[in-house]
């Protein structure tokens, strides 16, 4: 087993925890995995982001300390942001493209599609200032809609049609977590980013943001004072980097274990039987496919392509070979603040990045970088318009864009974040939030696989970066079995 390569072992402990998970709620044993086998999955998360905090902190110290010119640090720090946006705005045209060829909201009956179109209007008429939307019939003949409306008037329906997602509990949640990103100013993103206590910043709810700037400002201090006053400092920052690097080694060894427990209790708090699994994706298979398709193709086909096209010695297989460390942990753990120790190392060690560009690139692509999550948003809102009938304009679908790439800046590195976030996205285009509720269902599992695009996207971007700024040089053997 020591002799496999750690990427095929992690992809055995993912794989036996699927196994494990259908085998125990079969035989009843879901209570057992939730209390025996979960915790191991919660003590691998906490260990990780544990790590997270002081591994940005030192290396984005020891990163810009070790700078010689200031002003680069700005072009560098200009580029990054300049490549993130670019790589988000991409990844939502793919979606928008994908969702309004699909149309997977199609697939939905047309029965049901008119009762939700009903619901949909009875909602914008209680509320005011929601614009009045389109006229969304362009799946349906005249004639054939109204007889569907007429039936459902019929069927004295208009009652049991009224918005009972709105008085979802969960919903509510979410809309109040949502408003309260929405309802601020426009600065409040690098109000946010400047902290007003330090060991706060440090503290279990981490702003990460807030740990780079400081990290920034302490290495630019440290690199403008004279060697011989902090040269402790120095060696300080460098040998304690060098311990965290170290924990994060130990721990991926034991990564394949963990990735078990994990998905073991993931699915096990999922559902109770492998039937109620299945059955949570009826329905909504149409959607899943087409995000899911959105998702592979950026994994499989755009990153690794676009990789290769400009570092000529990462082919396709060894782009992927590289990276899978950091993706399938990305999976499991379905938080890119979690996996970023580990995709710091894959970037570093296995693509070749020098330290310098991943330690200051890679926290801040983990932080605002997410494209799995904003395709996610542009999808999952063009689908739920698409079950209501109701029509986007191409100023909506910009709106889409522009508001998903925000949304997907402003969703925290862990699981479920977008979904808080879509709220937002759905008010910008004067859809009903509540529809949130109708892919919560299959949420946790496509988290797991737009949090795998979120790293993948960190990597290459901070990849390509490495490479323009003459910082990569990609180690011949795959170290991947470390
Ligand atoms: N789970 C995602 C991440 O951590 C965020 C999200 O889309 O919910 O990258």
């Amino acid at each position: 087993m020591k002799k496999l390569p750690l990427h095929i072992r992690i992809i055995i402990g993912l794989i036996l925890g699927i196994i494990w998970a259908f085998i125990s709620s079969y035989l009843g044993w879901n209570q057992f995995t939730i209390d025996w086998i979960d915790p191991f999955g919660t003590i691998f998360i906490r260990v990780l982001k544990a790590i997270a905090v002081p591994l940005v902190l030192l290396s984005i110290i020891s990163g810009v300390s070790s700078l010689t010119d200031i002003n680069k640090l700005g072009k560098l720090g200009l580029k990054t942001i300049v490549f993130y946006l670019m790589s988000t705005v991409v990844a939502v045209g793919i979606g928008l493209t994908l969702v309004n060829v699909v149309k997977p909201g199609k697939f939905v009956n047309e029965e049901q599609r008119v009762k939700n179109r009903i619901k949909y209007e009875l909602w914008v008429s209680e509320n005011p200032d929601v614009p009045q939307p389109k006229d969304g019939r362009s799946f349906l003949k005249e004639q054939k809609y109204q007889d569907l409306v007429n039936s459902a008037m019929k069927e004295g329906t208009l009652d049991s049609l009224k918005n009972t997602e709105s008085s979802n509990e969960r919903v509510n949640q979410l809309s109040k977590s949502a408003d309260q990103t929405k309802n601020q100013g426009p600065l409040k993103f690098f109000v946010d980013m400047v902290p007003e206590n330090v060991f706060g910043a440090f503290s279990s709810n981490a702003n990460m943001l807030q740990v780079i700037f400081f990290a920034i400002f302490f290495g630019i201090c440290l690199a403008m004072l004279p060697n011989r006053k902090v040269s402790g400092v120095i060696d300080f920052v460098n040998g304690a980097n060098e311990v965290i690097l170290k924990m994060v080694d130990i721990i991926m060894k034991a990564a394949p274990f963990f990735v078990f427990a994990l998905l073991a209790g993931v699915i096990a708090k999922m559902a109770d039987t492998p039937a109620q699994v299945l059955q949570i994706f009826k329905g909504l298979g149409s959607y899943s496919i087409t995000l899911l398709v959105g998702l592979l193709f950026m994994i499989f086909v755009l990153y690794p392509l676009i990789v290769h096209a400009f570092i000529k010695k990462l082919s396709y297989r060894e782009f992927l070979k590289r990276i899978s460390p950091a993706q399938f942990l990305a999976f499991s753990t379905s938080s890119s603040a979690a996996t970023l120790p580990v995709t710091m190392e894959c970037v570093e060690e296995n693509m070749g990045a020098s330290k310098k560009i991943s330690s200051f690139v890679l926290p801040i692509g983990a932080t605002v970088n997410m494209d799995g999550t904003s395709m996610y948003q542009a999808i999952a809102v063009v689908f739920l318009a698409q079950l209501h009938m109701v029509d986007l304009t191409l100023g909506q679908q910009l709106t889409i864009v522009l508001t998903a790439t925000l949304a997907s800046i402003g969703s925290a590195a862990v699981p479920s974040a977008g979904l808080v976030m879509m709220i937002i996205v759905l008010n910008s285009v004067g859809l009903n939030p509540a529809w949130v509720a109708i892919i919560f269902p299959v949420d946790r599992i496509l988290d797991m696989f737009r949090t795998v695009v979120n790293v993948t996207g960190d990597a290459t971007v901070s990849t390509l970066i490495a490479k323009s700024e003459g910082e990569l040089k990609v180690p011949k053997d795959v170290p991947a079995n470390k």
